[in-house]
């Protein structure tokens, strides 16, 4: 991809690595005080307990570029009917990490009816937040599957507030890239009514933005019963209310903010050139510069 050229060129290899190598010497230790990525990040004061979320000890710092050719953990943040969704099945097809989607977490609860559902359900039918310490029980139960170790992950709607951000990083699992995707609140009630779901799979479409193959995969969509105007401004409100505190305990060099307007196809660009860039070595500051300009 054309990005992946324009990112080394926008940063510099010697930039990258943080000496001039070639790349294929980007395997060696970095220096902790080294400006390469997370050394560059988690050096600064006041970081230390990040480098232990990581379980990575400062002189085994690894220059980004290497870090992410480890699985990688990716978080995703959007309004309710902002994409997240349709951008995580892309992110899962190109780049092999395994999805977690509380919000589909706590639906197969309430299906199954265990105590964790009958606690969330009235939370979830009103569009508000389910209480912390239950998000955290589905967390854990969640990600006791080895698979998202073994392949990494993206967190889809998993840290809706700063109590459930500092679990994840407690529990080793602060993502090392968090895309914010933005799409404004009209966009957002323009989008929930034709939102469908496909319940064998959990991909969304939109009946008239992006309307599901005819036919089989069409007939068994269904809509939920969260998708109407007036549960989905609560849940807009809620996103509103906490998301700066959901952001707050990660480095903001790990977030990059883009625009979540504009066809699946044309949204999904962007979200590939954030993880593309990160894959490369990029910094996500150099990335939100690239976006900004
Ligand atoms: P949305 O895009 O509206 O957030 P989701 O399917 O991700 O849709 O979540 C549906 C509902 O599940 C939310 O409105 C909320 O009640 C609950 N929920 C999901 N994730 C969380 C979370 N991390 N913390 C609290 N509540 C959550």
């Amino acid at each position: 991809m054309a990005w992946i050229g324009s990112v080394v060129g926008l940063v510099g290899l010697t930039k990258l690595t943080g000496k001039k190598k070639a790349p294929e010497d980007t395997t060696k230790k970095a220096s902790p005080s080294g400006d390469n990525g997370l050394g560059e990040i988690f050096n600064q004061p006041g970081l230390e307990d990040l480098r232990e979320a990581f379980g990575v000890a400062p002189a085994a710092f690894v220059p980004v570029g290497n870090a992410h050719s480890v699985p990688m953990k990716i978080g995703i943040y959007a309004p309710p009917a902002g994409g997240k969704g349709t951008q995580c099945a892309n992110i899962c097809d190109k780049y092999g990490v395994k999805q977690f989607s509380t919000g589909d977490a706590l639906r197969a609860q309430v299906k199954a009816g265990t105590p964790i559902g009958k606690e969330a359900k009235s939370f979830m039918d009103a569009g508000k937040l389910v209480p912390n310490d239950v998000i955290e029980k589905v967390i854990l139960a969640t990600v006791s599957d080895p698979a998202y170790e073994a392949k990494g992950f993206i967190l889809d709607g998993v840290c809706r507030t700063q109590v459930q951000s500092e679990f994840v990083v407690r529990e080793g699992m602060m993502p090392h890239i968090n895309i914010v995707l933005e799409v404004p609140d009209e966009e957002v009630v323009a989008r929930i009514s034709g939102r469908r779901i496909d319940p064998t799979n959990g991909r969304s479409y939109h009946l008239k933005f992006a309307p599901p193959p005819a036919g089989e995969i069409a007939n068994r969509c269904i809509q939920r019963s969260d998708d109407n105007e007036t549960i989905v401004r609560t849940r807009l409100e809620e996103y509103k209310t906490n998301k700066a505190g959901a952001l707050a305990p990660y480095p903001s060099d790990t977030v990059v903010t883009i625009n979540g307007l504009g066809k699946p196809a044309e949204v999904w660009a962007r979200v590939d050139a954030v993880l593309a860039g990160a894959k490369s070595g990029v910094t996500s500051a150099k990335t939100q510069a690239f976006f900004d300009q």
